[in-house]
């Protein structure tokens, strides 16, 4: 497609760093490559500086009864576990988790991460997403799947393994990552280092994994306080609290992503404000394998930097993030009895710009000159959408990934007019029925 589009009398909605969300009535956005060139209501502005980029031959994409926003950047999800929806459901975290899902996961092939991640990014496309926070093991396969996609993601690497019963750190396996990420990746891949939880590994072990963190110099990505089983167990084994275990080992800073965190004292707040620790919520997940509410309000009042992530589809069942915004709002507004909290811009932003600086992605998620164009189009001339009202109310209570009619990554269009452009979803669709009638 074109490297060169004018967004031609949209509404805009974008997220800012430094004041409110914002919504442009009637505006124009240029993109030339994958940069925003310009974004107002002057379409003789937009038009000149795409001529400026001496891109006199533009497509115009019509903005009637059109939306253009950021994408959302899912900030936790478990991609190749697409392979698992809806092969077990209706346990507990404890029983899904060792029973069902790590045995089948012993058996995956190569085939299996590479088609699941595929079909998990077919999904977000189709449903506005355009990055996730990816925590799996062969990050090498799903990263190289990612930029044939053309979709950017944060990337565990897998830096450690289990021999006899003991564990080991892999310097090696995080460094093949972090160097494909540096020459190939194409800007769309960067890495992350895998420490779970508190719970997989023995106790000395995360003294090793602070020692790996600070060689490799990368974010970690970790499941925090998911459940009260988890936190009596740290408490039991390390007389600390999970968030507390970590901190003591050095593994919470301003680049880390912490899933969960549904189980919180005052204190471990404390301390995921001030390590600037990104915590992402996964409201879907958490009601679903019964692991509680995290209190995204009083987080919210503590100062902790909060983004969104549906978690793996074998736990969600989708990874729909207008439905987790929505949930979480929800969520919040129905265990605190005040509607007032967590408003549609809220949860907006977390789904949108912090989803991405959680990701690792700065120059994503805003709408402005300067930006990287990651960009959606809603198409709300439907009755799902209609009569449109409050625009930001509307992409959060009431929009769906039906409505979602384009999608582009980095001056991309991986989705256009509802076809998928880089991904042959028929392929993908028969590999991953063969790998689960496999693993069931
Ligand atoms: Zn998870």
């Amino acid at each position: 497609m074109n490297r060169s589009v004018l967004f031609s009398d949209f509404k805009i909605i974008t997220p800012h760093d430094d004041k409110p969300v914002s919504v442009l009535e009637h505006g124009y956005c240029a993109v030339v490559d994958s940069m925003i060139e310009y974004v107002g209501e002057s379409k003789e502005n937009a038009v000149s500086a795409l001529e400026k980029s001496g891109h006199k031959d533009f497509f115009e994409y019509d903005g009637k009864n059109k939306i253009l926003c950021p994408t959302f950047a899912n900030a936790h999800g478990h991609t190749p576990m697409a392979i698992f929806r809806n092969i077990a459901d209706d346990y507990s975290l404890q029983d899904w988790l060792f029973g069902e899902i790590l045995p089948r996961e012993d058996k995956m092939i190569e085939g299996d991460f590479y088609y699941g991640h595929l079909l998990t990014l077919a999904e977000m496309i189709e449903s506005g997403t355009a990055c996730v926070a990816n925590m799996y093991s062969a990050g090498m396969i799903t990263s190289k799947a990612s930029v044939e996609a053309g979709f950017r993601v944060q990337q565990t690497a897998d830096g450690k393994f289990c021999k006899d019963g003991k564990w080991f750190t892999d310097y090696a396996n995080v460094k093949e990552l972090m160097d494909y990420c540096d020459q190939d990746a194409k800007g769309l891949v960067k890495p992350s280092l895998l420490v779970h939880s508190v719970y997989l590994y023995p106790g000395e072990f995360f003294t090793d994994l602070k020692d790996l963190s600070k060689k490799c110099g990368i974010p970690v990505s970790v499941h925090i306080s998911e459940t009260v089983t988890e936190n009596e167990n740290c408490l039991r084994d390390y007389g600390m609290t999970p968030v507390e275990m970590l901190d003591k080992h050095e593994l919470l800073s301003d680049t880390t992503v912490a899933a969960h965190c549904v189980h919180l004292t005052e204190n471990d707040r404390k301390i995921l404000s001030e390590r600037k620790v990104w915590v992402a919520h996964n409201p879907s997940s958490n009601m679903k394998l019964s692991s509680g509410f995290a209190d995204m309000v009083a987080m919210q009042k503590a100062g902790v930097r909060l983004c969104l992530g549906t978690d793996g589809a074998a736990s969600n069942n989708n990874q729909d993030m207008f439905m987790e915004m929505r949930l979480a709002s929800f969520m919040a507004k129905g265990t605190t009895l005040d509607p007032t909290v967590l408003k549609a811009e809220d949860v907006f932003t977390m789904a949108t710009r912090n989803g991405y600086l959680a990701c690792g992605f700065e120059n994503c998620g805003i709408i402005k000159q300067g930006m990287t164009a990651d960009l959606q189009i809603i198409d709300y001339d439907c009755p799902q959408m209609w009569p449109l009202g409050n625009p930001i109310s509307s992409l959060v209570y009431s929009c769906g990934p039906k409505c979602v009619e384009s999608v582009m990554i980095d001056g991309n269009f991986v989705l256009y007019k509802h076809e998928l452009k880089t991904i042959d979803l028929q392929k993908v669709k028969a590999e991953t029925k063969r790998t689960m009638e496999r693993l069931k």
